[in-house]
């Protein structure tokens, strides 16, 4: 019979596959396990609407079989079998998304360097680590006709009709012959190392793992004083059944939820939070729900898919179901089981169900509950979490224009001027001095730059700590939260800071020509010139007042293109005392072209310094070098 040829990215896998040396290649039985109780779950979920699948649920079963003399290992299920196309699209390309991203991801890899391969979730091919031939024999739910695959590795594989009474697919492994190293891969057709091996990997499965196990039994006709044994096999179930969400928090060990996590998302990094929950009340459900600590590439792509997996009393109704994750937490992991929930459900009830909301709704609170204990009990992992997912919490934040607010503002960080690393807004007004009346923050494009602001110069002065917001957005959490424990917020921008022993704002009447003369050679390039108490040792400083921040307008003119968005306010504010500033009020009567310059020259730092962008950077640094 003609071969099919592999895709070729999958002969690329399949290529890893086989010359594999990853140590631990006992997992591609996880992976064929997994694929058979998927099977069974599929059609499990069919029988909830369909009469004539027939099968009772206690008879769903995942079966192996060891054929020593042969070399045989099968994984046999009643599941929902494959048609002769599934075969062909399933098993002849990549199906698995894990199985995908190991590829790519792994592109250039060498394939002794290889360790990596169970975080991965390889899927099927993974058999070909321990297999040089795959028979899989299959009959798919409501066809009559069975198929059978078949290959040997990178050559391709045959498809050909075949018998099967029953529904259901048999995976048939030809397992390899040891090399040097001794029962490396004749385990795998051992009972007793098979039993580990689901133990390890597959106790939780939901349908009952059976092998025939030897005991050994009195022959008959011997006597106990002269005894002889022989082995009997008796049909077995080798896992618990038990899923592990079912369990009791104290019965599962921190390992065990680990591994189950990585098992089912491919996340090589254990999670930042593991919350089980088990609540009975107006909707009874339990849950196992997993904080990642790092976001997995696509996150942050559209091809991330937000959703928890959803199971009514035992059976799977969705893998992934939106509606039960809490939008300001779209990166938690889990499953949840219900028996409330009807089991006929579609996806239009689902939507609409009560009992799902109200479980997103006890999630969300329950996570947060989780998060605000990580916070301040496992400093470093929770910063670890905010760094890839804080960004998220603040756009939550926004976008339901301060609506989560109660949810969200304890859980934010931001950089503190005194303490010199990230702070919460809970310690920010715990620390603060009883004379200090609002939260002050300041908005720029890094924390060095907003350091260097000149305006921080009065709060730093007055000792008093400065939040800097410096993400893209973080702007407009100050007008979204108002406040924090009834403190105010306050940017250092602004006209009053509060303070009761001088006021930020000077009088800059006694200059007035001075300043009417500045704003006569800028023009349009500022709004007002006006005198500051808010500097130290710098001359000068640009500020927007309280209305629109410089921050803001570059947001609004990324996200609007064409400059059609929101203008802040220019505000040249000078330090009188200066004696940059005092060199150019002489210099308007003594010479008033150099005062012109001076002008230029400070408008243009104040604007560096705000890191706004100078509008033309070769005639400002000619007018400097023209004063030497
Ligand atoms: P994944 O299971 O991650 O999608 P695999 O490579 O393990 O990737 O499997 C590819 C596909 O083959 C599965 O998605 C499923 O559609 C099909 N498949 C594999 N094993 C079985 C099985 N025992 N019964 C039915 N379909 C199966």
């Amino acid at each position: 019979m003609r071969k099919k040829q592999f895709k070729a990215e999958s002969k690329r896998l399949m290529d890893m596959m086989i010359n594999s040396i990853y140590t631990n290649k006992e997992i591609f039985l996880r992976e064929i396990i997994s694929n058979a109780s998927d099977a069974i779950d599929k059609l499990a979920f069919l029988s909830l609407t369909d009469d004539k699948v027939g099968i009772d649920r206690s008879d769903f079963a995942i079966t192996l079989t060891i054929d020593k003399e042969n070399r045989t290992l099968t994984v046999s299920d009643n599941g929902i079998g494959m048609s002769a196309d599934e075969l062909e699209n399933n098993l002849g390309v990549i199906a698995s998304s894990g199985s995908r991203r190991f590829c790519q991801e792994n592109e250039n890899a060498d394939l002794s360097d290889t360790e990596i391969i169970g975080q991965f979730g390889v899927g099927f091919y993974s058999a070909f680590m321990v297999a040089d031939k795959i028979t899989v024999i299959t009959k798919k739910y409501g066809e009559a006709q069975a198929y059978k695959w078949e290959s040997e590795g990178i050559d391709g594989y045959t498809v050909e009709p075949c018998e099967r009474d029953s529904i259901g697919t048999d995976v048939i492994m030809h397992i390899k012959e040891d090399g040097d190293v001794a029962d490396e891969y004749s385990q795998y057709i051992r009972e007793y190392p098979l039993t580990k091996l689901i133990k390890k990997y597959s106790d939780y499965i939901r349908f009952p793992i059976k092998l025939l196990m030897p005991h050994p039994e009195l022959k008959e006709g011997s006597t106990e004083e002269n005894p002889e044994y022989e082995e009997v096999f008796e049909l077995e179930t080798l896992n618990s059944m038990v899923p592990i969400w079912h369990k009791k928090k104290n019965d599962v060990t921190s390992e065990e939820y680990n591994q189950y996590y990585h098992e089912h998302w491919m996340d090589q990094n254990p999670p930042a939070c593991t919350i089980p929950i088990s609540t009975e009340g107006t909707v009874s459900y339990e849950a196992l729900i997993f904080v990642p600590s790092q976001a997995q590439t696509q996150y942050y792509t559209d091809d991330f898919k937000k959703g928890l997996q959803l199971y009514s009393s035992g059976v799977m109704i969705m893998d992934s179901c939106e509606d039960l994750v809490p939008e300001p937490f779209n990166f938690i992991r889990g499953v949840v089981e219900s028996p409330d929930l009807s089991l006929n459900i579609s996806r239009e009830m689902l939507q609409q169900s009560r009992q799902l909301s109200a479980i997103k709704s006890h999630i969300e609170k329950k996570v947060k509950t989780e998060l605000k204990k990580l916070l301040e009990n496992d400093r470093e992992s929770y910063e670890s979490f905010f760094k890839y997912f804080g960004r998220h919490l603040k756009v939550n934040l926004l976008d339901s224009f301060g609506q989560n607010k109660e949810l969200i503002s304890d859980l934010l960080l931001f950089y503190s001027s005194t303490e010199k690393k990230l702070v919460s807004l809970e310690e920010y007004v715990n620390r603060m001095p009883e004379d200090q009346k609002y939260i002050y923050y300041a908005t720029g494009e890094s924390v060095t730059s907003v350091d260097n602001l000149p305006q921080t110069e009065i709060v730093k002065d007055h000792n008093m700590e400065l939040l800097y917001l410096v993400d893209p957005g973080d702007e407009f959490i100050p007008g979204m939260l108002q406040s924090f424990m009834e403190k105010e917020f306050r940017s250092i921008d602004d006209k009053d800071l509060g303070f009761e022993d001088e006021k930020s704002e000077s009088d800059s009447s006694i200059y007035k020509e001075t300043f009417d003369f500045i704003k006569e050679t800028l023009g349009d390039k500022v709004d007002e010139v006006k005198a500051t108490n808010r500097l130290r040792s710098h001359p000068v400083c640009i500020s927007s007042g309280d209305g629109i921040t410089f921050e803001m307008e570059k947001y609004f003119g990324a996200i609007q293109p064409g400059g059609i968005g929101a203008k802040a306010k220019r505000i040249l504010e000078f330090n009188i005392e200066h004696d940059a500033f005092k060199a150019l009020d002489t210099a308007r009567i003594t010479d008033p072209e150099k005062a012109k310059k001076f002008t230029e020259i400070l408008y243009n730092q104040a604007l560096l310094i705000a890191g706004l962008p100078i509008e033309n950077p070769t005639q400002y640094t000619d007018l400097l070098v023209s004063l030497f």
